[in-house]
């Protein structure tokens, strides 16, 4: 048994053992056997690679984001021979993945969470999972050979960009970078920021959402996506933009200005004003994908909250932190938020693999809210109980908080899903109503056949100075 595996008192219950009993009837041999494996990773070479990784990124800002740690490509040939990799590509929409359902892969992608390094020692790191989506889903031939091949092979990285800092991004609609046909090319003008990825030097294809007919009536044939490669001229990244205080080196988040930037014709997506569909359709697995992460972070920070509570140099008031009763309530409730949290986001992914983002939209919405919120509760508590080292370097818990914080706002703030979701509710409001009054009518109906009446059964029509009429 390896001290580095281990996770009960009892030993190691490995991860397949520990999938839900709810979804365990989806779940191949293959898939159990490779999530065990997923597992191993994480725990025994990711896990301790993270502090390696943070220390080779290097210390100024132009050497973090030009580094490339050497411990990252040690793992991702690791990861290839244990046949860790791609995962994420669903099998019932893509040949190109490792042939597993979205549920299955989201069993995965909880324990990849758990590390900084593991979802791209695995190449199943946002943004490129999504965005190798978007080229194996709707890009031509000559675009999948040429970006998406490197990109599945882990060569290269890739960026998305949509949200501009000088327009309210949560809606699309507002999006100004322009897209302008010229002859066989096109040419590109407008500013981006939050462009995650774009500080990796290996990151080398840009796709871009921007508008190729600004005044079409319907506000949402607008919009096109096309594909930038890094080296077109014309393109400045400025700065880099922090998360609560953390760069997120080497790959970070761009501030980013287009000024003439041609591109070949044939890089537009799809067509012409088909870029609001390519987004949509961009955004269901992903968002489950993130979900899943926050899981396993969740699980971490639950973990050293354990750690922290049977740690039995630090005892406040002589008494272990688990002796006193207030911190085995969080431990409880966060048990209970994680376990919940975890079976909506199965039954989401389940969804997915039964039609497909579509048809799942309600229930990737509500785990898009529900889990950031588990996940940032439970790192709260874990920091609180370490108290001051909870918020320094000492623990992974302030990190993983920033990070966690984002959740809240990436792919839409949570404001967005959740005035959605209510109104999506809302419709069936009518319903609901003229049932409760049929209802109540067939109620009132079988009184009198009964014979009991319909008065109100705690009727007293007594008045004033009346006593009781026993
Ligand atoms: C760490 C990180 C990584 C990111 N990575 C990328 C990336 O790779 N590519 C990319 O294009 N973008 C990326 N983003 C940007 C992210 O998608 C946007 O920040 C997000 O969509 C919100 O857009 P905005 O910042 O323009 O905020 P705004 O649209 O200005 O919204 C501001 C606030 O208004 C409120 N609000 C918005 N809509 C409503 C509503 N309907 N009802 C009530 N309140 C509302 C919300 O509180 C919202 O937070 C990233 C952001 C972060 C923080």
């Amino acid at each position: 048994m390896s001290e580095l595996l281990v996770n009960s008192e009892k030993g190691h219950i490995s991860a397949s053992q520990r999938i839900p009993a709810i979804a365990r009837p989806f779940v191949s041999e293959r898939a159990a056997a490779t999530l065990d494996r997923v597992e191993k990773f994480v725990e025994e070479e990711c896990i301790p690679a993270d502090e390696v990784f943070m220390r080779q990124i290097g210390e100024t800002t132009q050497q973090r984001f030009s580094s490339h740690p050497s411990v990252l490509e040690d793992l991702k040939s690791k990861a290839q021979e244990l046949g860790l990799w791609n995962m994420f590509l669903p099998k019932n929409h893509f040949k190109e993945g490792a042939g597993f359902s979205n549920l299955e892969y989201g069993l995965m992608a909880e324990y990849l969470g758990k590390s900084r390094v593991a979802s791209e020692a695995t190449n199943c790191a946002a943004p490129d999972t999504g965005n190798m989506e978007v080229i194996a889903k709707y890009g031509s031939e000559q675009q999948k050979r040429r970006w998406l091949d490197p990109l599945l092979q882990g060569k290269i990285r890739s960026a998305f960009l949509m949200t501009e800092p000088q327009v309210a991004s949560s809606d699309a609609t507002n999006i100004e970078m322009t897209i302008t046909k010229d002859g066989d090319e096109y040419v590109l003008n407008g500013q981006k920021w939050w462009s995650s990825g774009i500080g990796d030097p290996r990151c080398e294809i840009y796709i871009v959402l921007g508008k190729t007919d600004p005044k079409n009536s319907n506000k949402y044939a607008q919009q096109s996506v096309i594909l930038v490669p890094h080296t077109a001229a014309g393109i400045t990244i400025h700065r880099m933009l922090s998360v609560m205080g953390f760069d997120d080196a080497p790959h970070g988040h761009g501030h980013v200005s287009f000024n003439n930037v041609r591109v070949p014709a044939s890089n537009m997506v799809l067509g012409e004003g088909r870029g609001f569909e390519i987004i949509q359709g961009r955004l269901g697995p992903g968002r489950i994908h993130h979900a899943m992460r926050s899981i396993g972070a969740a699980e971490k920070a639950l973990e050293w909250m354990l750690a922290r509570l049977n740690d039995e140099r630090k005892k406040p008031f002589g008494k272990l932190l688990s002796e006193h009763g207030i911190m085995l309530e969080r431990v409880a409730r966060s048990r209970i938020e994680i376990d919940a949290a975890r079976l909506a986001v199965l039954n989401a992914a389940i969804k997915i693999d039964e039609s497909d983002a579509k048809g799942a939209l309600k229930e990737i919405a509500e785990v898009k809210v529900l889990v950031p919120h588990v996940n940032l509760t439970v790192i709260d508590r874990a920091i609180q109980a370490y108290g001051g080292g909870g918020v320094s370097q000492d623990t992974p818990l302030a990190q993983m908080y920033a990070l966690g914080r984002t959740m809240r706002i990436v792919d839409g703030p949570d404001e967005v899903h959740i005035l959605q979701l209510g109104r999506n509710e809302n419709k069936r409001g009518k319903a609901h109503k003229s049932r409760i009054e049929a209802q109540k009518k067939k109620g009132a109906d079988l009184c009198r056949q009964y014979g009991v009446g319909t008065a109100d059964v705690l009727s007293l029509e007594r008045k004033s100075g009346e006593k009781s009429k026993l």
